[in-house]
């Protein structure tokens, strides 16, 4: 895609070739519909209500293209992806430079509600991608009220999707009701100075961020709004400013798939955001913005379905950001650069 000049790529098709991509996310689907492996979330009682069947890929290029199939207008609450968004947010806010002393950009290799480091080390959060780290950057949105906050973020994922946005009461109450780890994240961090007195607003504003209801179909448009330097591909609008999004891809790159970040990152190599309600987002800047929706996940959170599909478009039509245009030397890696024929 973009890299090599002879290969057919997913932003160069014309439009007699786009029924060929459709039939590309139509083969993924058939492909990895039947694997039955990976649980739904349940810590959050109202997640595990989801159907494990739920299936849905898009593709929305930075030119306004999308491809869709299977469940791809099913709503679900957009978890940990919000993070990605928030992020920008507190950027545009605070600063750069401010906002780091407050949550750091290293990967944790720890799971998304380890609370360990915190107390450990720099007491700053180390990532805005953990729920600790996304806890301390919700924190700093600003607004008179919780109202005016939660309006101003919801507002901001209006401009990612381009329809207004709202909350699936029932999975915020869920998660505020069992949220007892964030809960102590949030003090600790109150107890190092890394938050404000107001606690119990933060958390609730993360809680809702987290409960905001998407569809797959969303979750690209949004993503390629992040491929589009800030500007959704859809509306023409403007989102984010282009300066944050080096920022933003940065810590997708490093720290947006759980545990499973080094790996993802070699294997793929996209910037991405996982959630526990089964999405993942990963971008090609400059192309396009690829989701996957499927709640079953792995032992690391990320949806079993979506690293499968997601490993397969890679090395398709060689997304990993760091491709060779030469084959390797190695027989057993001679298979580069036709990557299409690895599909196992
Ligand atoms: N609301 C979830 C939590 O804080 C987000 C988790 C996730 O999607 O990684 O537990």
């Amino acid at each position: 895609m973009g890299k090599k000049k002879d290969r057919k790529t997913l932003e160069n098709v014309s439009e007699s070739e786009m029924p060929a991509i459709q039939a590309i996310l139509q083969e993924l689907y058939l492909k990895y519909q039947p694997l039955s492996e990976g649980k739904l979330a349940s810590y959050i009682p109202e997640l595990a209500k989801a159907n494990p069947d739920w299936f849905g890929i898009c593709i929305a290029t930075v030119d306004g293209q999308i491809y869709e199939v299977g469940n791809s207008d099913q709503l679900f609450t957009i978890q940990s992806i919000s993070k990605v968004f928030v992020y920008g947010m507190a950027l545009e806010e605070h600063g750069r430079e401010a906002l780091l002393t407050k949550v750091g950009v290293e990967p944790t290799g720890d799971p998304f509600d380890s609370i360990i480091r915190l107390d450990d080390y720099s007491k700053r959060p180390e990532n805005p991608m953990v729920n600790a780290g996304a806890i301390a950057t919700t924190s700093l949105i600003k607004g008179n009220n919780p109202t005016d906050r939660l309006n101003y973020l919801l507002d901001m994922f209006r401009h990612y999707t381009g329809h207004d946005m709202f909350i699936d009461m029932s999975v915020f109450v869920s998660e505020r009701t069992t949220g007892h780890r964030n809960r102590a994240m949030a003090h600790l961090m109150r107890h190092f100075g890394m938050i404000d007195e107001k606690i119990d607003d933060a958390l609730d504003l993360y809680f809702q961020q987290c409960s905001v209801m998407v569809n797959c179909h969303d979750l690209a448009v949004m993503a390629a709004t992040l491929a589009n330097r800030g500007v959704n591909p859809c509306t023409g609008k403007r989102a984010v400013a282009a300066c944050y999004i080096r920022d933003i891809l940065s810590v997708m790159y490093t720290c947006g798939m759980y545990n499973f970040a080094g790996e993802w990152a070699y294997k793929v190599g996209l910037p991405a955001k996982s959630g526990v309600s089964g999405g993942i987002i990963a971008i090609v800047p400059n192309q396009l913005g690829i989701a996957v929706f499927s709640p079953p996940l792995d032992s690391r959170g990320n949806s079993v379905r979506g690293i499968k599909v997601c490993e397969d478009l890679s090395r398709r039509f060689e997304l990993h950001m760091f491709d060779s245009p030469t084959a390797c030397e190695h027989p057993s890696d001679r298979l580069s650069p036709h990557p299409q024929h690895l599909d196992t």
